[in-house]
């Protein structure tokens, strides 16, 4: 079965609301596990290193087009890459001053850009600021370790720069400061990791999985068909594990000292809210990616399944994002439950976990629908969340 699901399957689309523009397609690091440019899909080798002005002229249309059709309250603009700093960041300022100017009257436009830190002077940082784009950074932990593997096309250690950037910005510029973002790696040390990172003050912390599937695993993890992988309770959770000790960590020190999204987004699908992330519960996924040559496709994350896997075969030139939006590979997205494995439809943890991240129930010649291949790590997690929440609870008397 290969889990195709069409819009019909799923009612009405939810509109886009996250815009992710890659405003360059290249990065000056060529960090050792990139999905991105050492994964299995080349698209970006054909595609232009920068977006044009036709693109992002025409993406801003797109943006505003959408905001428009559907009265959206805000959107959120992320500029991403590669790295996006590589553009310019006068370039980037003068973009999302396109976006904000084109869309309706009331729609609130949250830009970000997403880096590794390593082009941040007080120069740049100080334009981003003062045009309200919030930067989010990207790095494995907040130590010279822990970024070894984050180096440079020559193969020389990026941590120096990264760790002068984000520092600059934390202290320069703090309101614009949007957080990390940062891969799990169980071969780390997960308390040190935790606060070697709150020692570079990010306000939000965003702890991802790194990209793998069955055919694919992670590291740690081994290769599988999840119809024959056997009962989750028999299968290792490092992931699960290192997770958990960062947690305990965190909650334990009343959640004060930052905030994390993915405990955060744990703790609230526990106790009955709707999601926000990608990573976990059964929220339709509203957001899009516009390559620099104004292809419109599905999230990254997906390109670390197979070759052309993003593909949607649309552009901003000649289609609109509601056009994206009946796309069978969006509607798939969208599909909550409807998306899901026979297993995960019968899961008790299901409306908490919602399968894990779509890309990570790759299974070659098989497609996603599949449970996720860190099951075992996700219910390891999400049961030792809703213990610890419990006692919290018995404890403070509610
Ligand atoms: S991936 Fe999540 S929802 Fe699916 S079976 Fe595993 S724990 Fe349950």
């Amino acid at each position: 079965m290969t889990g195709r699901v069409t819009p019909e399957d799923t009612g009405t689309p939810v509109p886009f609301a996250q815009f992710i523009v890659k405003a360059h397609g290249r990065c000056n690091l060529a960090c050792r596990y990139c999905y991105l440019y050492e994964g299995p899909d080349t698209s970006w080798r054909a595609r232009p290193a920068r977006a044009s002005d036709a693109v992002l002229d025409r993406t801003a249309s797109r943006i505003a087009e959408h905001a428009r059709a559907h009265a959206l309250p805000a959107v959120a603009l992320v500029l991403h890459g590669g790295e996006p700093l590589l553009a310019g960041t006068g370039r980037l300022a003068a973009f999302t001053g396109l976006v904000r100017e084109r869309v309706p009257a009331g729609c609130h436009v949250r830009a970000s850009v997403q880096t590794n830190a390593t082009l941040l002077d007080a120069r740049r940082i100080d334009t981003l600021a003062r045009h309200g784009l919030r930067v989010g950074v990207s790095l494995d932990g907040g130590l010279p370790a822990h970024n070894a593997l984050r180096v440079d096309h020559a193969g020389r250690p990026s941590w120096a720069a990264a760790e002068r950037g984000v520092r600059l910005l934390a202290r320069r510029a703090p309101g614009a400061y949007a957080g990390v973002l940062t891969v799990v790696d169980p071969r780390t040390d997960p308390v040190e990791v935790y606060e070697s990172l709150l020692a570079l003050e990010p306000p939000v912390l965003d702890l991802l999985l790194p990209h793998g599937n069955w055919t694919a695993p992670p590291p740690g993890l081994p290769p599988g068909d999840p119809d024959t992988a056997g009962p989750r309770t028999a299968r290792p959770t490092p992931y699960g594990d290192w997770l958990c000790a960062v947690f305990d960590r965190w909650f334990d020190a009343g959640r004060r000292e930052v905030r994390i999204r993915l405990f955060e987004e744990c703790l609230g699908l526990l106790l009955g809210f709707p999601g926000a992330t990608e990573s976990l519960g059964l929220d339709p996924l509203n957001s899009v990616v516009v390559e620099t040559d104004g292809s419109i496709e599905q999230v990254d994350s997906v390109k670390s399944a197979y070759e052309g896997a993003a593909a949607t075969g649309l552009d901003v030139f000649r289609h609109s994002f509601d056009e994206a939006l009946r796309h069978p590979a969006v509607a798939a997205r969208q599909a909550g439950a409807a998306a899901l494995a026979p297993a995960c439809v019968a899961c008790p943890l299901v409306t908490v976990c919602g399968g894990g991240h779509y890309a990570h129930r790759y299974l070659a010649g098989a497609g996603f629908r599949h449970p996720s291949v860190y099951c075992a790590d996700l219910e390891r997690l999400i049961r030792h969340t809703a213990a610890r929440l419990a006692a919290a609870a018995v404890g403070s008397g509610t």
